[in-house]
């Protein structure tokens, strides 16, 4: 596949870059380029901000529209994004990794389904409401659009992280400069493609390919009214001071460590459990922020467990990205590839068991390939067990009884996700509801539109997805009348 643009989307148009830089995206499976893009630098970004800030402002313009009208916009750009999907899923999994049945699942599938679930809700949604006064008159509440959004994302899900922040903003009335990051840049534009087709009107999407110093130059420019960031927890740390000084609102989805409970009556039988435990535990090569890489095994079972989790690291076919078959392809990048390698020599020095894996996959010469890997005996004090290693690493932990899984589950500075494996639900769900994180799964874990997303503790500040993730785009304005 080649991929070649000369033009960035902005204003509604294709316009030539300022300065010729180009970012060059290599597939990670076969350590081939995969073409070139320009690269936005801060000139790109001010043209960005300037067509975004014009789009808000015109009077009678997008933020102005009646919601249904937003509405069937957002409908036909989800739409044209559907009549793209393959495009998109082989982009992204040429470039990141990602195993092609997941981007067709998550990437492709989700992100049109996210704008039509934000399309219906502001179709429904009351922006205005009239309150009798408590000191006579009336109140009106009004709940306006936050203005030029910000909208910064990682690698590892370009599509479904751009659509967490594209579809509620667009909803609300806001319009947006996107940062797709320099390893997964091809898909965004298919994404201008479809916006384009779809007639969204010119500047409500503008799109930034460009790396750390355009995202900075974003962050703080005085166009901006808020921020949407998706990535790791010390550039969430750094844009956050940023918006704290600018009094800008921001939202920060940031990394995880999340803990897997196994509870004592679980049923350990991989024709029962191994998928969704897979799911939950290996998405994208382990590249996803929510996986629950900390599985905690009762005593009682605990080597059971860890004969479970061992036979299924083994079990999974390791290969290109682009393989029908691969369930996991490589790491995003040969620096990527080293930090995880960093973190299994770390495992192994700090004197966890390491049960399968460990090393690179035989018969694979080229690609940035690691083995899918299982520690037991690992304590939760440890490097492995506190840090978040973005690889397909698990460790396997011991405990005694509920409350002492509950808290290991609770000792990280990290609280995004999490699961809890059970014969019995109500069980799981009660075990869940003492788990300090953001979101959390009883015998499966998939983040669903509907229920706001995002992480406690260092995992973040804010909530994407669900009516709350509409409600980060609009504030509110009272008159009283
Ligand atoms: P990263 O933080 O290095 O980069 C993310 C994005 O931010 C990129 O577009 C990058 O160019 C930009 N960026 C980096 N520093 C910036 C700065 N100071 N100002 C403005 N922009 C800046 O993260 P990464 O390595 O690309 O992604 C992996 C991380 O993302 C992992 O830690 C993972 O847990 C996290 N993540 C979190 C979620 C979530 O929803 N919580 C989802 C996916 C990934």
């Amino acid at each position: 596949m080649d991929h070649r643009h000369e033009h960035l989307y902005i204003g509604g148009a294709w316009v030539r870059p300022a300065t010729d830089r180009l970012i060059t995206p290599v597939n990670p499976s076969t350590e081939e380029p995969l073409g070139s893009v320009p690269e936005a630098v801060e000139a790109d970004v001010d043209a960005a901000v300037r067509a975004a800030r014009e789009a808000f402002d015109a009077p009678g313009g997008w933020a102005a529209w009646e919601p249904g009208r937003r509405a069937d916009v957002m409908e036909r750009f989800a739409a044209e994004l559907d009549a793209r999907a393959e495009s998109i899923a082989s982009a992204v999994s040429s470039q990141n990794g990602m195993p092609i049945g997941t981007a067709r699942q998550l990437e492709a599938g989700y992100p049109s389904a996210v704008l039509r679930y934000y399309a219906s809700l502001t179709r429904t949604m009351e922006f205005t409401e009239t309150r009798p006064g408590l000191l006579g008159g009336q109140v009106e509440v009004r709940r306006v659009p936050v203005g030029v959004v910000a909208a910064i994302v990682p690698w590892n899900y370009p599509q479904v992280l751009s659509t967490f922040k594209i579809a509620p903003a667009m909803a609300a009335g806001c319009t947006v400069v996107l940062k797709p990051s320099p390893e997964a840049v091809l898909d965004s534009f298919v994404v201008a493609e479809a916006a384009e087709a779809a007639g969204v009107p010119a500047g409500v999407l503008n799109i930034v390919p460009g790396g750390r110093d355009a995202g900075a130059h974003l962050v703080s420019h005085p166009g901006v009214d808020k921020v949407a960031f998706t990535g790791s927890t010390p550039a969430g740390r750094a844009i956050g001071e940023v918006c704290g000084r600018l009094l800008r609102p921001v939202t920060l989805e940031l990394g995880g460590k999340s803990a897997g409970i196994v509870l004592d009556d679980a049923v350990l039988d991989p024709t029962v459990i191994g998928e969704d435990l897979v799911r939950a535990t290996f998405t994208n090569n382990g590249q996803t922020c929510f996986l629950s890489t900390r599985i905690l095994a009762p005593r009682s079972r605990y080597t059971e467990v860890v004969d479970l989790v061992t036979g299924l690291a083994r079990s999974l076919p390791v290969g290109d990205a682009l393989d029908e078959r691969t369930l996991i392809g490589p790491l995003v990048t040969s620096g990527q590839r080293d930090r995880v390698e960093g973190y299994i020599a770390k495992g192994r020095a700090e004197g966890a068991r390491l049960t399968t894996g460990g090393g690179r996959p035989a018969g694979l010469d080229r690609g940035w390939f690691v083995e899918p890997t299982v520690f037991a005996d690992v304590d939760n004090a440890s490097v492995l067990a506190q840090e978040e290693v973005f690889g397909p690493v698990l460790c396997v932990l011991p405990y005694d009884d509920v409350d002492d899984a509950v808290r290991i589950a609770n000792d990280s500075d990290y609280g995004l996700g999490g699961t809890v494996w059970t014969a019995d639900p109500e069980r799981g769900a009660a075990v869940a509801r003492r788990v300090r994180t953001g979101t959390i799964g009883v015998n499966r874990y998939l983040p669903d539109p509907v229920g706001p997303f995002g992480g406690m503790k260092a995992s973040g500040l804010g909530r994407e997805l669900g009516p709350d993730g509409l409600h980060g785009y609009l504030q509110a304005q009272s008159l009283y009348l």
